[in-house]
Parts: C-alpha cells; structure tokens; sequence
C-alpha cells in the first residue's frame, strides 16, 4: 500500500492510527537505515503511543517544543531536524536525551554546539553537516561546495561527532521524487569523506521526508524523517 495517509484533515489522528502508520512505515525501512518519526506540532499522547509501539527516534523543528516533549518523555532519542539559530544552542543543549543535531550549517553554530555540549558530563553529540542541495533560499544548509570544509571543522570539535551529511530534497510534485538532492547529497558525502580521509560509508545520509523516503533509501539514505505519513497532516506549514 503507497498512500497510507489520505487524511488531509487537521483533526488529530488516533492513537491507533498512528501505530498502525508507524508500522507501515517502518516496514518499508530496511533494518539498518533508521527511520525518524517525525512529531513537530504534534501533542505529546501521539508521540507516547508511538514510543510505547517500540519507536525510539523522534524528530522535532523547533527547539522549545523539543525540550518540553523532551521532559515531559523520557525512553526516546531526540533528533532535532529544525533551523537552529545560536542563540537557541543553550536551550536545546538542556534538553533530556537530545540524540542528534541534523543541522549543523556553518562553523560559527558547530563552535557555539560544541561549547554548549563541552559543558555537560556527556559522550559527544552526534551531529549531520547540513547541506542546501536544491539551492532554494528557503532552504537551510551549507552550499555543496562547503560540505568537505565544513565537515572537517566539526570533526575538529572534541565534543562533537559527525555522524554525516543531511538534505532537505526539493518537493517536486505528488509523487515527488528528490533525487537529484540525493544525488547531490552523496557527491558531498564522497567530498567529505575524501577530505576527511574516512570511508564514504562511514559517513550517515539522513534524507527522504514522507513523499520521498523509499526514492531516498534507494539512493542511500541511512536516516529518513518521515512525518505526516505517520502522524496525519499539520494543521500549518512548517
Ligand atoms: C517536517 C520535516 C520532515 C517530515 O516531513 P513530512 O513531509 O511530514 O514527512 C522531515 N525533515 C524535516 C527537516 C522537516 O522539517
């Protein structure tokens, strides 16, 4: 079944329902890629649900609302997929079980992580350089040229670890396809990895949104962020 989610409503889906997303979706993931529920704008008893099926990784955008899920959840790790502004890098660093950073666009925000981090009594915070691979303004990240450079200055970090390189993909149509972000995605990991002196395959790709996750998977993506499918439509853009 492709469409798992017609629902376009806003009205919150059941508990049930998104159980059940949640396995379709997760059927569709092969075992060694991991799959980041994503719960941005969605109230905490959904997310419970879906911890209490088995699901450890949960992404959110916005820094606030992930520390206060983040506290009020425990059992789950924290991915945070949003923009990250470094004047947030405190509050998200407080955050219980915060597992991964995804959007590490410069170095001025991979120093301002790492100083926040260097304070707590913690293993390193796995991190993704993000990299803008459409070139839409709109979008964050790096410029694809930058990733290897960019790359290096967090593996630089002592309290950092680079877990590997993320995309948003351009949306381009129902049954959008981003490959050409995937591609360009895995042309920066190759870059990276080359100036990094590390096998390409050590380095993750989280890319692939609910639309796109199979097309991603297929070009290799190790992380996919899926949302919507698994948790209904948000009731406003993000
Ligand atoms: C919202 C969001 C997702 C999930 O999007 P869906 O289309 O709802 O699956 C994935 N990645 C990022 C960075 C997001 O902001």
């Amino acid at each position: 079944m492709r469409i798992l989610c017609l629902a376009l409503s806003t009205r919150a889906m059941s508990t049930t329902s998104v159980v059940s997303n949640l396995e379709s979706v997760r059927a569709r993931v092969p075992k060694e890629a991991t799959l980041i529920a994503v719960s941005k704008t969605k109230p905490i008893e959904l997310i419970a649900a879906a911890a209490s099926a088995g699901h450890q990784d949960f992404g959110e955008n916005y820094v606030q609302e992930l520390v206060e899920k983040a506290e009020a959840l425990t059992d789950i790790r924290w991915h945070f997929i949003g923009r990250l502004q470094s004047n947030k890098v405190k509050l998200l660093c407080s955050a219980p079980n915060l597992f991964a950073v995804h959007t590490i666009h410069n170095e001025k925000l991979a120093n301002a992580l790492q100083k926040q981090w260097e304070l707590k009594d913690a293993p390193p915070l796995n991190v993704f350089v993000q990299v803008n691979t459409s070139g839409e303004e709109s979008k964050g990240g790096c410029e694809p040229a930058d990733a290897p450079g960019l790359a290096l200055a967090v593996k630089a970090c002592p309290n950092l670890n680079l877990l590997g390189l993320m995309c948003i993909g351009k949306y381009s149509g129902a049954e959008g396809d981003a490959s050409p972000d995937f591609i360009v995605l895995r042309e920066c990991r190759a870059a990276a990895a080359n100036a990094l002196e590390v096998p390409e395959d050590s380095l993750a790709l989280s890319m692939g949104m609910s639309h796109d996750f199979e097309s991603a998977l297929e070009h290799g993506a190790t992380h996919v962020r899926v949302g919507s499918t698994i948790f209904g439509a948000r009731s406003y853009a993000t």
